[in-house]
């Protein structure tokens, strides 16, 4: 084994292909490395590193730092060409053409990360972050290849203008370094946080690095002393193991003191030790052992090996009370995870970029051992088209500060946001969960939906088949963007669905009302562009939306006729030509009365409206003939005048347009809608615009329902279209009916 060079070193090409060399054993694939060396030499010639050195410098040292992390040919060739494109300005087909495609798409993620311009905005963070995460659903390697770009622009950081190092270092402690934290990579993310505190707060740095450096050689006395005796201990037993001792961060320190508010001297796992074995049950042998002969210190003990942290993370750590009466942390762990501990997601897949391998394949195979990874690719699917404010905001909170572990029956960790419901829960687990979930159990027993899970608890989602689905009071509910954006799916879908129906309803009312016309073209109208210019006027953007408002019932079929009708086009807003045009020939035809209502051929007959269903001028209307008290006018559909007896003693009415000037009718409406603040004063706002008299009104509201029943006086069944047509506008409106008494 080489030792692994660091950043007080120098590193060549030779140093990359011989550490590549140790895992990689395809000379095709070492061949692919050396050959992007050369272009990358050729390319960047002449070009300089801030501090004066060749250009390449970097690239070598990009390169040889994925090594480290044991990632495959691919990755590393990019990662020696990670600035060409940008650079060189070398084209993309230049690159498919050379390095192949799944190359160049790495290269080409890589850039567009580095290709942000900082701008002293809000939102930079917000669409920086976007960008990165989104780079990173897409293709993990690239992460990979980003961080190893920003280890070694960390590393030589003091060539950077000040106020070029206080930004630098402060987006690698907001974005680089938690990413590097939740892959796992710690080797990374270690270096990565202490060169970052040394630019962020550098007082607070060199005075912890003082202190270390001033306890660094009794401390050391005593962990060599406590490494013998641990040594000694478990030679006895005849189990592989070696044994270590490590030096905690700088960083860490840091934050254990600035955020947990402890003093230096407090923190007693400066003495740590590592004991690394073969076995899990080693493991727990070495611990039982340890236990056995040093006293533990009381809550101390955690065992990430039965529950490994999301990250991958697994080992024992506990706190004993060692040599001279000090506290010796000490973690207990299998080389396999030790090497996840170090290099995380990385040590997952060595040697697989060497087999037939697609990039997709291998995210699916490291999202099954990071749930998390998982998770956050299809939250990042679904909204990534999101502004970029909300996007951070949503992966950030339902993924990066997630902190509430559950358990699924099975035994699977499912991290959640604060304040995460079932209803969360259940769309973590699969979509079709959410969607057909009827009620859950945490830790065996039934809860309300919307109750706040904690750490620990144990969720069961109950789901049927005949479950109605998500309703829209789950918005409501739900904490996660994730289950948030599915539910909102649903309900669109199922709006889309519903809406379909009342279209084909709506033709099929307005196909009905044609034919019974007898004069007029089928084709013509059911034809879209028949009504283009009367659509708008009843609040519709399109034929579909008139039919869907046809459909239901908002809006009769007849009113729609009347408009396109030729003559009658635009009948409601041009009364006063209409009437001179026709004013003869209705004069000679009609009788009219006081009701507004004309009956042809029928003199000295009484005319009423009736009271069951108030007809209003515009509605379609029949004149039912009762015996002795003359025609009283219903409308077509009331269903006083639908039995077969009724239907014998109807006659053909009509509105009597000019003598309807300015008269009022009254309508008794029933609005539902889901409740909210501020409803009836909406309502009451929208009819008040339109001038619409308010005769009666009165809310009432159970479980979340609105119900308003509304007394007001129109003209018009125009004037009543276009009203329904504005309060269904009004948000959580979604029904109303004209009442029929
Ligand atoms: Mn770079």
């Amino acid at each position: 084994m080489t030792e692994i060079k660091t950043a007080k070193d120098q590193v060549t090409i030779e140093d990359v292909l011989e550490l590549a060399g140790q895992y990689i054993k395809n000379p095709d694939s070492i061949q692919m490395i050396k050959n992007a060396y050369e272009y990358v030499m050729v390319k960047h010639a002449g070009q300089k590193r801030r501090s004066g050195e060749p250009y390449t410098i970097h690239l070598i040292w990009v390169a040889y730092i994925l090594a480290t992390l044991q990632t495959g040919p691919v990755t590393i060739t990019a990662g020696l060409l990670h600035d060409v494109m940008e650079d060189c300005e070398v084209p993309h087909d230049e690159m498919v053409e050379r390095f192949g495609e799944e190359i160049t798409s790495l290269v080409e993620g890589v850039t567009k990360i580095s290709k942000m311009p900082f701008k002293d905005r809000s939102d930079f963070y917000a669409e920086n972050h976007r960008k990165i995460y989104i780079a990173m659903a897409k293709d993990i390697r690239v992460i990979l290849i980003k961080l190893a770009d920003r280890l070694h622009n960390m590393r030589t950081l003091k060539y950077m203008p000040p106020e070029k190092q206080k930004r630098i270092a402060t987006e690698t402690l907001e974005v680089y370094s938690p990413i590097a934290h939740r892959l796992g990579i710690n080797d990374i993310r270690i270096e990565l946080e202490d060169l970052s505190l040394m630019y962020t707060e550098p007082q607070a740095y060199q005075d912890i690095a003082a202190l270390l450096e001033r306890k660094r050689a009794e401390r050391k006395a005593a962990v060599d002393k406590m490494m013998e005796e641990i040594r000694h201990l478990l030679e006895q037993s005849h189990m592989p193991f070696r044994i270590l001792g490590r030096a905690k961060h700088i960083y860490s320190i840091y934050k254990k003191m600035v955020i947990k508010g402890k003093r230096f001297d407090e923190l007693y796992d400066l003495n740590a030790l590592r004991i690394i074995t073969q076995t899990k049950l080693q493991c727990y042998e070495i611990l039982g052992i340890i236990h056995d002969h040093y006293r533990p210190l009381p809550g101390r003990f955690k065992d990430y090996i039965a529950m490994p942290k999301p990250n991958m993370y697994q080992s024992l750590h506990t706190a004993v009370i060692g040599v001279d009466g000090l506290i010796f942390e000490i973690q207990i762990r299998t080389e396999e995870m030790d090497q996840i501990a170090e290099r995380g997601v990385a040590a997952h897949w060595r040697y697989k970029e060497n087999k037939g391998y697609s990039s997709r394949n291998e995210q699916k195979e490291i999202g099954e051992k990071l749930q998390w990874l998982r998770d956050f690719i299809s939250l990042s699917d679904d909204i990534q088209n999101t502004d970029a404010k909300e996007y951070y905001n949503a992966i950030n909170r339902d993924i990066f500060e997630a902190n509430v572990y559950v358990l699924s029956p099975k035994g699977k960790i499912i991290e959640l946001p604060n304040g995460a419901t079932p209803i969360d829960f259940a769309y973590r687990i699969h979509t079709e969960v959410g969607h057909h979930m009827t009620g859950a159990f945490v830790n065996n027993i039934m809860v309300p939906i919307d109750t706040r899970l904690k750490t620990g608890d144990l969720v069961e989602i109950k789901t049927s088949n005949n479950s109605p689905g998500p309703s829209e009071d789950w918005l409501k509910i739900v904490r996660t963007a994730g289950a948030r954006n599915k539910i909102r799916q649903f309900l669109a879908k199922k709006e889309e669905e519903n809406k379909k129906i009342q279209i084909d309803e709506g033709r099929k009312l307005l196909r009905d009302e044609i034919r019974r016309r007898h004069d007029l073209d089928e084709k013509v109208y059911l034809e879209a562009k028949t009504y283009d210019s009367v659509v708008a006027s009843f609040g519709a953007n399109n034929f579909d939306d008139l039919l869907y408002l046809i459909g239901r019932k908002n809006i009769t079929a007849a009113a729609v006729l009347e408009k396109v009708i030729p003559n009658k086009k635009s009948f409601f807003d041009n009364l006063n030509k209409i009437m001179q045009k026709n004013n003869d020939a209705i004069e000679r035809q009609r009788k009219s009365s006081s009701s507004g209502v004309a009956v042809q051929g029928i003199r000295g007959m009484r005319i009423q409206l009736s009271k069951c269903c108030n007809p209003i001028p515009g509605d379609e209307i029949v004149g039912f003939v009762s015996q002795g008290q003359g025609i009283k006018v219903h409308r077509k559909d009331c269903p006083n005048v639908q039995s077969d007896e009724a239907k014998k003693r109807l006659i053909e009415v009509y509105w009597d347009w000019p003598s309807l000037q300015s008269k009022h009718y009254e309508v008794d409406l029933q609005i539902r809608g889901y409740d909210r603040p501020n409803l009836l004063t909406d309502v009451i706002t929208v009819l008040g615009s339109m001038k619409i008299n308010i005769l009666k009104i009165h809310g009432d509201a159970t479980d979340g329902k609105a119900k308003i029943d509304l007394k007001i006086s129109v003209e018009n069944a125009g004037q009543l279209d276009q009203a329904k047509a504005n309060l269904l506008k009004v948000q959580g409106l979604y029904e109303i009916d004209r009442l029929i008494h």
